[in-house]
């Protein structure tokens, strides 16, 4: 199909420097947890988003040097020539699709604890470092010297990203990881030489490193400086009319103004918390200050909204790092006038959990991301069947969703059977929890998907059991049929049931999620920790309904730290009113109360409440599965030739793993799998001999 004329202007090219984009669609810099551990997976990771019409592909941070490495957390690194082959590959990879390469050079400074390297790390001044983890190490405050050997590697390095290839070469000063943006706050920079005190003295190292970069590279590279508009801090912090002021000193003297906000939790804010589009007013004035082109983010998957802010004026190049992971071919499908076919963010952080666990980066919305290289898997092909094998999917969540869309698209014929009237399972019921709208984005893509396919047929208020698949006789069936909140308190903190009182019901995620809405107090027991708990205390509250949390960890949802949600969770939670009891476990439950304890010393303590929601752990909805199983002698009766439980009824997890196991499955019907060793490509050190 054509293209619509109204995104005419998303593909028009746009100048940086000496390059040219080829078109508006610019995927700006984010880490992926592989670097350089798994630099064939980068590369990649790359090459596919270029394949898929993104028209500048950047890298994560690229650690320039070794006083400044963020051990434990992998990106590339740019030390001495023996860094380059990955990256050379990135950039002929990106270049054979006509996309444009960059790089985001990073001196990360007293944001990097150096813990592998054992150097000092260096800062403005004499502090702590600011790492997520409060590391015990300190930065020493740079002196004139330090900062001419600075400058000396950053060109350096800029020299070597010019000779690997990179069209884009940045100055990192941006989400208070880079070490520019450390001299330009006022709460890190206490100098009082050339270098502090006035804006344009704090300014004075962005400055230097801009010019250096274009001296030693502008004549063939376009030179990016990446910029927070804003800490977030309010007087405490940069706020944007000092960051303007700060665009405003050197407004013509970079080629390109990348945007952002600081910290990372505020520029990469979850569905939950943030809107498409959200950054706006942020960046808003940036156009009127500088003649050079300005790219901005803001969770952009409609086409619309993205042609929006380039005809407002607000934007040039529309960036995106999560809109780009859950599709790297988003910009191909709005060329091809396949809008519909977008996959769309659900803007779940589950991304950036990989880089922030050191694990390979992995996507609710593609189960491909990150498994290009080793499992050779690309979002948008997928092998031809393997025979003429007839497949039943028994459920419509995540799980059987994936796997009904991928098996259809493999040619497979395929019957999805869902016991419910509709389809979507656990996202269907969650995204109507406050906040998770978006997830429902994880079924309706797939929706859309499936009703392009004719080989797949879906049949509702279709609840099976065992004597109707072995009647039916599929040859292959996947069993995605679930799992259940526990009634019984078993999670982390307790590995036997809690006693409740004879009579008394406690509630579940479920049965919030089936609307029972309980008359408070409540008290929520989170044993779970990531997002469910501070969820359903939210609808509880917003229900009228008060509310004390009581988890064993120290802090509400402690897992979203890996979403960067954690701050913000905690925060809406304790200015909506709900009382938080950390470092507790109920114990016990009996009418009018529970009993908690503390987690170090033990000493208990009443706590009186009319009703208790468990939010702990979950059991896999695994019966027709294992009755399949234990009925195995029937199979070739019924011609049945494989039967396995996918997703969350093979053992509860994320969205993510599940919409990933629908995947695998299809991908894997009809293969040989080992399993006796890694099913993927790995790349190993070498050794060094001598
Ligand atoms: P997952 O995350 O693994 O996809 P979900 O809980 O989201 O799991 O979805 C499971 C789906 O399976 C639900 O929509 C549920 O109604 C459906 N289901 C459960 N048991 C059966 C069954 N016996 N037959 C058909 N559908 C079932
Ligand atoms: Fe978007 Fe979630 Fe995928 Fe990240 S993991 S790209 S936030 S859908």
């Amino acid at each position: 199909m054509a293209r619509d004329a109204r995104y005419d202007i998303l593909f028009e090219p746009v100048p940086i420097g000496p390059v040219t984009a080829p078109n508006r669609f610019y995927q700006v810099p984010h880490c992926n947890g592989m670097g350089y551990r798994d630099p064939s997976g980068m590369v990649e990771l790359r090459r596919v988003k270029a394949e898929g019409g993104w028209g500048v592909i950047c890298t994560e941070q690229a650690e320039i040097h070794h006083t400044s490495e963020i051990t434990p957390f992998i990106e590339i690194r740019l030390w001495d020539d023996r860094d380059l082959p990955p990256l050379v590959a990135m950039c002929e990879a990106v270049h054979e699709h006509g996309a444009l390469a960059g790089i985001e050079l990073a001196y990360n400074g007293m944001n990097g604890p150096n813990f592998y390297t054992r150097e000092i790390p260096l800062g403005p001044s004499h502090m702590p470092i600011i790492t997520f983890t409060n590391d015990p190490v300190q930065a020493r405050a740079m002196d004139r010297e330090d900062i001419r050997n600075l400058r000396r590697w950053h060109r350096n390095a800029a020299l070597r990203a010019k000779k690997a290839g990179f069209d884009i070469v940045y100055v990192y000063a941006a989400h208070g990881f880079g070490a520019p943006q450390h001299f330009l706050s006022r709460r890190f920079n206490q100098r009082d030489d050339e270098y502090g005190g006035s804006l344009e003295n704090r300014a004075r190292l962005l400055r230097e490193l801009v010019e250096d970069t274009k001296d030693a590279v502008g004549d063939r590279c376009g030179i990016a400086v990446r910029i927070s508009m804003d800490e977030m801090l309010g007087d405490a912090g940069l706020h944007r009319e000092e960051v303007e002021d700060v665009i405003g000193l050197m407004a013509e003297l970079p080629d390109l103004w990348d945007l952002t906000l600081s910290g990372w939790d505020n520029d990469s804010r979850t569905s939950r918390f943030a809107e498409e589009g959200a950054q706006q007013p942020f960046v808003a004035n940036v156009k009127a200050i500088t003649p050079k082109p300005v790219v901005g983010v803001g969770r952009f998957t409609s086409p619309d909204a993205m042609a929006a802010m380039v005809r407002k004026g607000v934007l040039d190049l529309i960036g995106a790092a999560r809109p780009s992971i859950a599709d790297p071919f988003l910009p191909r499908k709005i060329d091809e006038g396949r809008v519909e076919e977008i996959r769309e963010c659900i803007g779940c952080n589950i991304c950036i959990s990989g880089d922030m666990t050191m694990s390979p980066i992995r996507c609710t919305q593609n189960p491909t991301m990150g498994e290009e290289w080793r499992r050779g898997w690309h979002p948008e092909r997928i092998p031809g069947k393997g025979s003429d094998s007839r497949v039943l999917v028994v459920g419509a969540g995540p799980a059987g969703l994936e796997a009904a869309r991928a098996l259809g698209k493999r040619g497979y014929a395929v019957t999805l059977a869902e016991a419910g009237q509709q389809p979507g399972g656990r996202v269907s019921r969650e995204s109507n929890l406050p906040g998770l709208a978006a997830w429902a984005r994880v079924r309706d893509y797939r929706l859309q998907q499936l009703n392009d396919l004719p080989n797949v047929e879906v049949f509702y208020d279709s609840a099976l059991n065992a004597d109707q698949v072995l009647e039916f006789g599929f040859e292959h069936v996947a069993v995605a049929t679930g799992a259940t909140w526990r009634r019984d308190g078993i999670a982390r903190f307790h590995q036997r049931a809690i006693p409740i009182a004879d009579g008394i019901r406690v509630l579940t995620p479920d049965d919030l999620m089936d609307r029972a809405r309980p008359a408070g107090p409540i008290v929520l027991y989170d044993d779970d920790h990531f997002y469910m708990g501070s969820v359903l205390a939210e609808l509880l509250i917003d229900s009228g309904c008060p509310v004390t949390l009581v988890t064993p960890a120290a802090e509400v949802a402690n897992w979203a730290q890996n979403t960067l949600e954690q701050a913000a969770i905690q925060r809406r939670l304790l200015e909506r009113g709900v009382r938080i009891m950390p470092h507790r476990a109920v114990t016990s439950i009996q009418a009018g109360g529970v009993e908690t304890a503390c987690v170090f010393t033990g000493r208990t303590e009443a706590l009186a409440c009319k009703g208790v929601v468990l939010v702990t752990a979950r059991l896999p909805e695994d019966g027709l599965y294992l009755e399949l199983k234990a009925r195995r002698d029937d199979w070739p009766a019924a011609g049945i030739l494989s039967v396995r439980a996918i997703g969350d009824a093979f053992a509860p997890g994320l969205i993510a793993a599940a919409v990933y196991a629908g995947h695998r499955y299809a991908r894997d019907l009809d293969a040989e799998i080992p399993i006796d060793e890694p099913p993927f490509r790995r790349e190993l050190a070498e050794l060094v001999s001598g």
